[in-house]
């Protein structure tokens, strides 16, 4: 799924034809506006044309008097008969030619920008919403400042290539056939020379592009890295003062943002040699339409072509291989940039069609009451990458409403068998049970809505206390909400708070200590009202005073429902009604907490730990066990 650096580049495996997909499945309904920005596109390279092209009939029939004055298309009786008529008429079709252009203009910046944020926009949430729903190991393996970037920088790229490069190509595109019809239909034999500097600028880009998509490629790898490493140390901040590591760290940035400004530079000295080049090309284009131009002019035909060229034509042709040209020497960028936009298209598509999601809406079992029957039947499974299972043949049944303890040294398997039940990840082999359901088979959020979880390091978003605890339900009462935040033995510090529950908690919570955090979390849960609660470590941050207090609060919450409890205090299970006990992702032993103490094994042990009898413990045990907490 990813390379060896975890970089998103490896979402291009799954990104065939990315643009046309992204056409497919995001132009739709545009038709109108679509329909418009072509016309309007085509309508104002045309208009464009026009003014050279009647200055050079006037530069010859009024200035130079060498043929009459006829335009093509109009009809000789439309035409004033006096010089002063022919001039004023001149005037008047350059600036009306002009004016319309710039209505044209106005249309197809607005239609195709208009296209552009919508399209944006849909991709963007689509892309977000993909996102959530990849497997979990997806986010183990790809760094968040990566996944960010896909979703702004990627889709911003989109959306730039959409409103401008996408318009300027299709306009070069346009002005070139336009003019070369107008300039081959006027005196062929120059224009063949004139348009050669067509294919030769092509040429030249093809050249370009060919040599700066790979440098394209290393520039974002290597922003994506920066960005991932800010993210990280930006949210690490604390470790990084309280080991000190600035220094370390300012280095490990600067090694980052360098590398970033290598390949940047790699690419921009590739691109600044190039447009030089092309200034070079269009010049001689320019020069050379003179120079032939000019001398046919002064010696008259037969001197190089066979046709003759007037001053009129002469001065259109000029006009002509700047309008022609210039614009050109932008297809390069256009090409540039449609490089970017191709590789960010890559990646989003990448993203949107990444498979093996845990994802199935459509197919699924939905739930409807759940009694909270749950069973292992010889589930195994290990994370992407690893090397041993952490889950290893379990099987156990638990019963609707039973209290379930998890215990065992730090690494056991514990979080991660509780992890397969949600579906944050799915076993290898064997089956998790809902009531008799294969998990698998269940509409996700079907079975999440049974669930509730509190997890290790429980997650605040920046927001209010009302916002993290009611998160997502909108019908909540400050009744319900009281009740709630009541049970967790979080509502005495909520109710202290400057503004209660309107509190803003910070970015991840960040204003509130560890036991708070916790307690909104269990309020969460409890609010949501889950079939089966599991509790991670609930208690792990939160003081002995608190703990009793959430303990005897939570029971309340347990009674009649399934709960499995997560716990390195062997104290929060004591009264579990069956205490699973896990070592290296096996069950080891389960029983209620005497019949485990009598059983004297890893149980025991642990818990002597805990009550300090670490002198009775047998020999070995503190080599083998990285263990309980406190
Ligand atoms: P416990 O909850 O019992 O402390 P865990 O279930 O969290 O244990 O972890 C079990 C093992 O799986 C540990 O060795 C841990 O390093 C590993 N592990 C946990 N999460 C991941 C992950 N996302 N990717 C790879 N390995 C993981």
């Amino acid at each position: 799924m990813s390379n060896s650096d975890g970089s998103l580049d490896g979402l291009r495996d799954h990104a065939d034809q990315p643009m046309r997909y992204l056409a497919r499945h995001y132009l739709r309904g545009y038709g109108p506006e679509l329909l418009l920005g072509g016309v309007s596109t085509v309508v104002s390279a045309a208009l464009l044309s026009v003014p050279a092209f009647v200055l050079g009939i006037a530069l010859d029939a009024l200035f130079q008097q060498t043929r009459p004055f006829a335009l093509p298309l109009v009809p000789n009786g439309w035409i004033p008969t006096t010089v002063a008529g022919q001039f004023w008429l001149t005037v008047g079709i350059v600036t009306t030619s002009f004016l319309l252009a710039s209505v044209a203009t106005y249309l197809r910046g607005w239609a195709l920008n208009r296209i552009a944020q919508d399209v944006q926009h849909d991709v963007r949430t689509a892309t977000y919403e993909e996102m959530q729903t990849q497997r979990l190991a997806f986010f183990d393996d790809h760094k968040t400042g990566e996944i960010m970037s896909v979703l702004n920088n990627d889709v911003n790229q989109l959306e730039s290539f959409l409103s401008q490069d996408l318009q300027s190509g299709v306009r070069i595109v346009v002005t070139a056939v336009t003019i070369g019809a107008i300039t081959l239909w006027l005196h062929w034999q120059l224009a063949l020379v004139t348009l050669t500097m067509v294919p030769l600028l092509g040429y030249a880009s093809y050249q370009f592009q060919q040599r700066i998509e790979p440098k394209y490629g290393d520039v974002r790898s290597s922003v994506g890295r920066l960005n991932a490493r800010l993210e990280n140390n930006i949210g690490g901040i604390t470790v990084i003062k309280t080991f000190g590591r600035e220094g370390y760290e300012a280095d490990r940035v600067e090694e980052a943002s360098d590398d970033y400004r290598s390949a940047n530079w790699d690419a921009i000295s590739t691109r600044i040699k190039f447009f030089p080049t092309l200034v070079l090309i269009t010049a001689f284009g320019y020069g050379i339409t003179f120079a032939l131009g000019g001398w046919v002019f002064l010696f008259g035909e037969g001197s190089i072509f066979t046709l003759g060229l007037s001053a009129g034509t002469l001065v259109t042709f000029l006009l002509y291989s700047r309008r022609l040209m210039y614009p050109m020497q932008q297809f390069g960028q256009v090409l540039n940039n449609y490089q970017y936009a191709y590789a960010a298209a890559e990646r989003i598509v990448g993203l949107l069609r990444e498979p093996d999601r845990i994802s199935d809406r459509e197919t699924g079992v939905e739930l409807g009451t759940v009694a909270g029957a749950v069973s292992y039947e010889n589930v195994s499974f290990a994370y992407d990458g690893a090397e041993e299972t952490t889950i290893d043949d379990v099987s156990l049944d638990v019963e609707p409403g039973e209290t379930v303890g998890l215990v065992g040294p730090t690494g056991a398997g514990k979080t991660t068998l509780i992890k397969l039940l949600v579906r944050l990840y799915d076993a290898d082999d064997g089956t998790v049970r809902l009531d008799g359901h294969d998990v698998r088979d269940l509409q996700v959020p079907s079975l999440r809505d049974h669930l509730g979880y509190v997890s290790q390091e429980p997650f605040l978003f920046g927001g209010t206390v009302r916002e993290n605890v009611a998160y997502g339900q909108t019908d909540v009462t400050d009744d319900q909400l009281e009740a709630a935040l009541r049970r967790a033995g979080a509502w005495e510090f909520v109710s202290e708070l400057d503004d209660g529950v309107e509190t803003v908690v910070g970015e991840r919570g960040v204003k509130l200590s560890g036991g708070q955090r916790q307690r909104l979390a269990i309020a969460r849960a409890v609010l949501e009202d889950p079939s089966i609660l599991i509790l991670d470590e609930a208690t792990s941050h939160v003081d002995n005073e608190t703990e009793v207090v959430v303990q005897r609060n939570v029971a309340e919450v347990v009674d009649d429902r399934t709960t499995f409890v997560i716990a390195h205090r062997l104290s929060t299970v004591r009264d579990a009604d069956r205490i699973v006990v896990l070592d290296d992702g096996a069950v080891v032993e389960t029983g209620t907490h005497e019949e485990l103490l009598s059983a004297d094994g890893l149980y025991a042990d642990l818990w002597r730990v805990q009550v300090g009898e670490v002198e009775s413990l047998p020999d070995g045990f503190v080599e083998t066990s990285v263990t309980a907490d406190d």
